[in-house]
């Protein structure tokens, strides 16, 4: 278990130490504090057969299960998007995809989890149905000695699904350990939040950021507040300009160049594995790399957010930029960025936008 918020990680261990786990918990905080990452743990020390001094052993095939999110005893519930009113799919059914997307991102905020897994753009939601599910699930014996069920976004219940829930969640003998886990715990009907023993999560740590990530730059564990997600996103901005970064180069190159064939082949191959939106955020990445360097022309050395790769090519660039050609750059990748976003032929703008690049570049490379 990764040594991230070490407080809680001590309180629950000296519940189960103690024999006190209570049956019905909240884990509460903010986004990216690690509480799912802490419900999933804990419920592997709850189902292991073997645990030493409070600790899961990691070896039985109950923790096996429980780390592959495919245990019997280990039950989900989580919001859906349902795709028309004939779809009766409940979180169970989308259990597989949960757990690939649990392995790829195991810190992520609703939104992520609704992009991955759900086509349109309608609100996720707790639906009636899962209460009625998974009081039949809870019903019988867990196979082994105790059952943990996961419950995400609670706050997205309503008052009926909620209803049919209290009476199981009251029940202070039993299998079953209720964790529901929530960014939002003021929006939780009050019916519910009453009879869940709360646990808050602060942010997380810079050290706990670098631990889950050990890439991350100082800038990154700093400036993402303690938030796993933000700091992911920011993760994959970085890797995302490093992309542009260098498409950029490469393009001027061939600019210099004149190679055609080059350019060609990655409108053909390269760029067209792209979506829409990322070929946007590429152009767009062009137009501020322009901006900078007419800034550093004009003597304004701190602009820091150009890669050192790119500042050691802009360097050679820039005597090829003459000012009078930065509007017409920023023209070429605008124009490109309107067609893309009026569902052009992508590969047809962006070869087209490479020859007009062209024939704005000097032949000669000093
Ligand atoms: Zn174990």
């Amino acid at each position: 278990m990764k040594q991230i918020q070490k407080e809680i990680r001590e309180r629950l261990t000296e519940l189960y130490r103690k024999g006190k786990v209570p049956h019905a918990m909240l884990f509460a905080g903010p986004r990216g504090a690690g509480k799912l990452y802490m419900a999933i743990e804990f419920a592997k020390l709850l189902l292991c057969e073997n645990s030493k001094d409070s600790e899961p052993c990691g070896e039985c095939p109950s923790c096996k299960m429980t780390s592959n999110l495919f245990h019997p005893d280990l039950l989900f519930v989580f919001p859906t998007i349902k795709k028309d009113s004939n779809d009766k799919r409940l979180s169970q059914d989308h259990l597989q995809t949960f757990v690939e997307f649990y392995n790829q991102r195991p810190f992520f905020s609703l939104d992520d989890w609704t992009n991955y897994a759900f086509e349109d753009g309608k609100m996720p939601n707790i639906y009636n149905a899962e209460a009625v599910s998974l009081l039949e699930r809870v019903e019988n014996k867990p196979a082994r000695g105790k059952r943990v069920v996961i419950f995400l976004c609670p706050e997205l219940m309503n008052a009926e699904c909620a209803n049919r829930l209290l009476k199981t969640i009251e029940e202070p003998e039993g299998a079953n350990i209720f964790i529901f886990v929530s960014d939002h715990p003021n929006d939780i009907l009050e019916t519910i939040i009453s009879r869940l023993q709360r646990i808050y999560f602060p942010p997380l740590t810079e050290s706990d950021i670098k631990r889950l990530i050990p890439e991350a730059s100082d800038n990154v564990a700093s400036i993402c507040h303690g938030d796993m997600c933000s700091a992911m996103h920011l993760m994959e901005g970085s890797e995302e300009l490093t992309r542009n970064h260098e498409a950029f180069i490469q393009l001027m190159r061939w600019s210099f160049q004149k190679d055609v064939d080059s350019m060609l082949k990655w409108c053909n191959d390269d760029v067209s594995k792209l979506s829409r939106k990322e070929q946007i955020g590429m152009l767009e990445s062009f137009i501020d790399i322009i901006r900078e360097i007419q800034m550093l022309k004009l003597g304004a050395s701190e602009v820091s957010y150009l890669s050192d790769d790119l500042k050691v090519f802009v360097s050679k660039f820039m005597p090829f930029l003459f000012e009078e050609r930065v509007p017409q750059f920023v023209e070429i990748f605008s124009d490109a960025i309107v067609s893309i976003g009026r569902n052009c032929q992508s590969k047809l703008v962006l070869f087209d936008m490479c020859l007009k690049t062209l024939v704005l570049i000097p032949r000669k490379l000093g």
